[in-house]
């Protein structure tokens, strides 16, 4: 139902949590986030609101300077902690959230499963970072490895993908809104603009198709296929 993602804040965590509550008026049942720790990804999800997430996990919320966030709004399994986003692969090296449906999840989830991957939830978006997971034991490269398993989705979704040991966001949106926030050299992603509304009024609208990677300070906007597409930066006037 919502995401938040960073990349260049100075305490992730703040900023994912201050996204989630931002996000809250869309509606929830779950919500979660993962945070790269050091060379550790780590994720922290709750069925319920925002304030379980918190108060279950008071002491263990990680720090770090980039993650993705996530509130959920079911359409495939009830909301339950296991099916909370983030959604890992079966090493725990891969964390995806997404919002919207993948109609094909079914048949990727059955060719998953004989190639022996265990799916641990209900959901649609599970088969996103077994995918990714499958394309990386195949031996291709993180940026290679997300565009090959989105290629793989039918659907609706706007999805944001952390590879554990790098300091990269990536995502992916097609039929399901995602924008882009920029403040200095800190990004943020978003379903919605409020999310980052503290942060920062400068924004990107993506469109269908687009594939941002956020790295190394900066931001890179391309088709699937990796040919660099140019959008423009708005300033939002959120004034009455
Ligand atoms: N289809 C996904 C699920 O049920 C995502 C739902 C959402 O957009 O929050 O977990």
């Amino acid at each position: 139902c919502g995401i938040i993602a960073c990349v260049g804040s100075s305490n992730a965590v703040d900023t994912v949590l201050t996204g989630l509550k931002n996000l809250e008026y869309r509606g929830y049942d779950s919500a979660g986030l993962a945070i790269q720790n050091g060379s550790n990804l780590v994720v922290r999800k709750r069925a319920g609101k925002i304030s379980d997430l918190t108060d279950g996990f008071a002491q263990e919320l990680p720090q770090g300077v980039l993650g993705i966030g996530h509130t959920r709004w079911s359409t495939h399994g009830p909301p339950t902690d296991e099916n909370a986003h983030p959604h890992t692969s079966a090493s725990g090296t891969v964390a995806v959230v997404h919002n919207g449906v993948i109609s094909n999840y079914e048949a990727l989830r059955t060719e998953l499963e004989g190639l022996g991957y265990a799916f641990e939830s209900d959901t649609d978006t599970e088969v996103v970072p077994h995918l990714i997971e499958h394309y990386l034991e195949d031996g291709l490269d993180s940026d290679a490895a997300f565009r090959e398993a989105i290629d793989r989705l039918e659907g609706s979704y706007a999805i944001a993908a952390m590879v554990e040991g790098e300091e990269t966001v990536r995502a992916a949106r097609q039929g399901s809104p995602l924008v882009v926030g920029i403040h200095d050299d800190a990004y943020y992603l978003a379903s919605d603009v409020p999310a980052f509304l503290e942060y920062t009024d400068e924004v990107i609208y993506l469109e269908d198709g687009d594939v941002v990677t956020v790295e190394d300070g900066s931001l890179s906007i391309t088709d699937l296929a990796g040919e660099p597409i140019s959008r423009e930066t708005d300033v939002v006037d959120w004034d009455p």
